[in-house]
Order: C-alpha cells, then sequence, then structure tokens
C-alpha cells in the first residue's frame, strides 16, 4: 500500500524497496537530506560504520526533520555494544541505570548512542505487579529495536550516509498523515511503561499531531497504572512537560484526559480558584513564549508560579492567627513544599529559588525609602519582578505596582527620588556609609 501511495505521488521513478519487514524510503520521497543532521550525529553514524557496525540516526531527530521542525538532539542507534562504541571514539562514556547507553561528546553537542534492543518477550521479563517492565537491557536486531519503541513516529532510521529511512511500522505514512500510533497493541505497551500515556500526550501537544483512536482508547481506564511510577522518573516527564514550549496546551490535553492526578497533583485545587487558574495559565504561556523564543527558563521558576497560590492561602491562614506577615510567609513556604513533596517529588535543590521569588513579593510592596534601590540590587531581582508583573495581570495585586517597578528599575536618579513614597516601612538603624555593602543587602533578605 505503501508503495502505491508513493507511486502515485511521486512517480515511477521514487522506489520504495522493502528489506525484510522495513520499507526503504529514498531520499527523493522523503527529502531529508543529511545536512539536516547535526555535526555529532554525522560523526557518530560515520565513525561506527566506517569500524563496520550498523548506524543510525532515530527517534524524535528524524520525527522532527520529517515534521520540518528543528530537532532537540540527536539519538543514534547501531549493532554495536556499549563498550564497542566507546572504543571507536575519543570522548565517550558508559552511562545509564535503566539503559545502558553511551554519551558521545563533540565540543557542546552530546550524542547519545544506544545498542538496538531486542524486543520484550512478555513471558520472560522482568515486571512489577503490574506488568511495568523492570529490566530491559538485552541487544537485539534493528527490526526488535523498532517493535520496542513507543510510537510508529519515533520508530524511524535514517543513514546519513544513503539518506535512505528504514520504517518497520508505516511512521512514515502516520507522519503524513499527521497521526500519533502506537507500535503494537497500545494497552500492551501502557501496561509495559505507564509512562507512554504521558508521553501521548506531550508529544501530541507539542507537534501538533493527532492521537490515534485506538492509541488513545485505553487511556482512561488505564489511567492509574501512574501510581506505581517511581517518583524520580514521573518529575523527569513532568519536567519535559513544562518547558516542551507547548506546557499549557499539554496541561490542557492532561486535565481532559484526566492524567493530571498523578502528574501534577496540586492542579485541580490551583485551578479551581478563577485567580489562581489565571495566574497559572499566564505562568504556563509566558514560559512557552519563553521556550519557543529560545529563551532560558528555570524550572525552579515555573514550580514557583504553580505554587503560588498554595503559598498564597496558607499565609493568610497563618495571618489571621495573628501571625506577624514574614514569620507566617515562611512557615506558610515550607508548609506547601512539604505538603508537595509527598505527591509530587520537586527536588530540594528548587526550593532556594523557588522562595527567593515568594519571600521577594511582599518587598516591592514596599515603594519608601533606601527599600527599593536594596531590592534592585539582589541577584534574582529580575525574576522576582518577572513573577510580580504575573500576578498584576492574573489580577491578584494592582497592576499600578508593576507599572511602578517597571518604570522605578529604569528611570534617572531624580525621577526615582520623586518616584519614592514616604518610608512607612519599620524603621531601620542609621548606617554610616550611603552605600549599603553586599552583606548589608543580604542581610535585608527576610532569610530565617
Ligand atoms: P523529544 O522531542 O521530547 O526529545 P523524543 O521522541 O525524542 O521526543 P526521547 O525521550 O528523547 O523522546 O526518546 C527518544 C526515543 O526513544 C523516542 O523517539 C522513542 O523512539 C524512544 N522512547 C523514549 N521513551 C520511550 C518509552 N517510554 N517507550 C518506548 N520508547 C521510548
Ligand atoms: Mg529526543
Amino acid at each position: 500500500m505503501i508503495k502505491k501511495l508513493f507511486k502515485r505521488v511521486f512517480g515511477k521513478s521514487a522506489k520504495v524497496k522493502s528489506l525484510g519487514a522495513a520499507s526503504v524510503i529514498p531520499f527523493e520521497v522523503h527529502k531529508v537530506g543529511r545536512d539536516g543532521i547535526s555535526y555529532g550525529a554525522k560523526r557518530v553514524t560515520d565513525g561506527l560504520q566506517a569500524a563496520g557496525f550498523k548506524a543510525f540516526v532515530v527517534g524524535g531527530a528524524v520525527r522532527d526533520l520529517l515534521l520540518d521542525k528543528h530537532p532537540k538532539d540527536f539519538d543514534v542507534a547501531t549493532d554495536a555494544t556499549p563498550e564497542e562504541v566507546r572504543r571507536v571514539f575519543r570522548r565517550a562514556r558508559i552511562i545509564g541505570r535503566r539503559f545502558r547507553l553511551v554519551h558521545v561528546m563533540f565540543g557542546e553537542e552530546t550524542v547519545e548512542v544506544s545498542t538496538f534492543r531486542r524486543a520484550i518477550d512478555a513471558e520472560d521479563a522482568e515486571t512489577d505487579a503490574h506488568g511495568r517492565i523492570l529490566r530491559d537491557n538485552e541487544f537485539g536486531d534493528q527490526e526488535q529495536d523498532a517493535a520496542r519503541r513507543d510510537f510508529t513516529a519515533n520508530a524511524l532510521f535514517y543513514d546519513p550516509t544513503t539518506q535512505e529511512i528504514f520504517d518497520y511500522h508505516h511512521g512514515y505514512e502516520d507522519i503524513r498523515a499527521n497521526t500519533l500510533r502506537m507500535v503494537g497493541d497500545p494497552e500492551v505497551r501502557y501496561r509495559e511503561d505507564p509512562v507512554r500515556m504521558l508521553r501521548a500526550v506531550r508529544l501530541s501537544a507539542k507537534l501538533g499531531m493527532k492521537l490515534d483512536a485506538a492509541t488513545a482508547a485505553p487511556i482512561a481506564k488505564m489511567k492509574d497504572l501512574l501510581a506505581n511510577v517511581p517518583e524520580a522518573r514521573m518529575f523527569d516527564e513532568m519536567l519535559k512537560l513544562l518547558l516542551s514550549g507547548h506546557a499549557w496546551e499539554c496541561i490542557k490535553k492532561l486535565r481532559a484526559m484526566e492524567l493530571h492526578h498523578g502528574m501534577l497533583p496540586m492542579l485541580d485545587v490551583i485551578l479551581e480558584q478563577p485567580l489562581g487558574e489565571k495566574f497559572v495559565t499566564l505562568a504556563l504561556k509566558n514560559t512557552d513564549a519563553r521556550i519557543q523564543a529560545d529563551k532560558p527558563t528555570n524550572p525552579a521558576f515555573l514550580f514557583a508560579c504553580l505554587l503560588w497560590h498554595e503559598v498564597l492561602a496558607a499565609w493568610k491562614t497563618k495571618q489571621d492567627a495573628g501571625e506577624k506577615p514574614i514569620g507566617a510567609l515562611h512557615e506558610a513556604m515550607d508548609e506547601v513544599l512539604g505538603r508537595q513533596r509527598a505527591q509530587l517529588a520537586i527536588p530540594r535543590r528548587y526550593d532556594a529559588v523557588m522562595k527567593e521569588m515568594w519571600v521577594m513579593q511582599p518587598r516591592f510592596e514596599q515603594r519608601g525609602g533606601q527599600r527599593p534601590m536594596r531590592l534592585l540590587g539582589v541577584p534574582r531581582f529580575r525574576a522576582a519582578y518577572d513573577f510580580l508583573l504575573l500576578r498584576c495581570e492574573s489580577g491578584e495585586v494592582d497592576k499600578g505596582l508593576g507599572e511602578w517597578w517597571t518604570e522605578f528599575q529604569d528611570a534617572s536618579e531624580e525621577r526615582r527620588a520623586e518616584m519614592l513614597q514616604p518610608d512607612t516601612g519599620p524603621k531601620k538603624k542609621r548606617r554610616r556609609s550611603k552605600k549599603p555593602n553586599a552583606t548589608a543587602v543580604q542581610a535585608e533578605l527576610p532569610i530565617d
């Protein structure tokens, strides 16, 4: 069928050969040239092929090139073992827990090289009580490797030397039809690895591909299997989703398919209140725009946004109970982080930056005396200010506050003096020196 389709579209000259179970699609048909492949990936496939091995660019990169998108990174699959791969390249190291892989480094670029995996034999595989595959590191051949990839669009092999694509699962046709389809029986594949349900949502949102009906159907009844996935893996997947450049789209889809319970347990609570929903929506759209514009994004900033309304609620409860504002804020932050850690496993390394974002927010309200100048000098002022603007835009605080800070940052000294309001904050002891030194600025930060 695929041959007929190509003949019809491209005429007789474009020949799709069959090689065993694979269709071999020539350059004239798919039009992905060797120059679309990164320097490092070409070095890796050339090097391995020169040493007598098979080597192909695989997975997301081939898919993205066919979709006319810029691949994020390039992966290579080969019949060489990790040790054999390492011997071919000067800068290569074997990594991996679940799978053993080789990272080959060329300057800034790292190419991930994996040995063809063996197709999973459900009888023999080591699984948990729910059928999730625990170990899967046996080597196989190219065809088996294709069978254990998740979606047909991700199961294509590109040879940069011949510029041919090897397709075992009609992935090429699916990409042309803009369809994301699971390789094999979707139910079996979700049971082996429930994270594939999240990948289905993320990739279809990110690539604008529709999810094939049979691939989407089992998700509703299988979504609870996500509860058995180790937290660290869920966290990795969530990070990929949030930093995909299509986080808002992904989250909408996750909610529509009710997959977010496993992924972002706090989302329901946050999105229940209109202000929280507005704030999170703005934060996600803002991150998406930054990523699409190739600007750096700090995941901690995004987590600080996702949890902000929880912090606000806890902060208010404590102040209503008579606690002093700053003390109450610190307690509220610790309480929310503790609660989330139990469900979501946000690693502790993000805590410091999240807390910085939160702690600086009340300081924006103080617009008298030396305080605004000191706040401008704080290292993460810019991020905290972006956070403030999102709060203004969501309607949580007065827009005027954001506008004041926008103007104050770039204003002349004279204008700044005019802008400062009467100093109503708690009085500080006078200092001899007019310029606060670095330690004085740090001491200003209400840190416990
Ligand atoms: P992205 O653009 O987000 O990197 P990707 O498809 O390249 O998408 P990776 O996580 O980089 O995703 O994985 C590379 C390839 O490995 C995939 O294209 C797919 O072939 C295979 N793969 C990844 N995760 C799984 C999985 N859970 N089950 C089966 N195959 C997978
Ligand atoms: Mg990838």
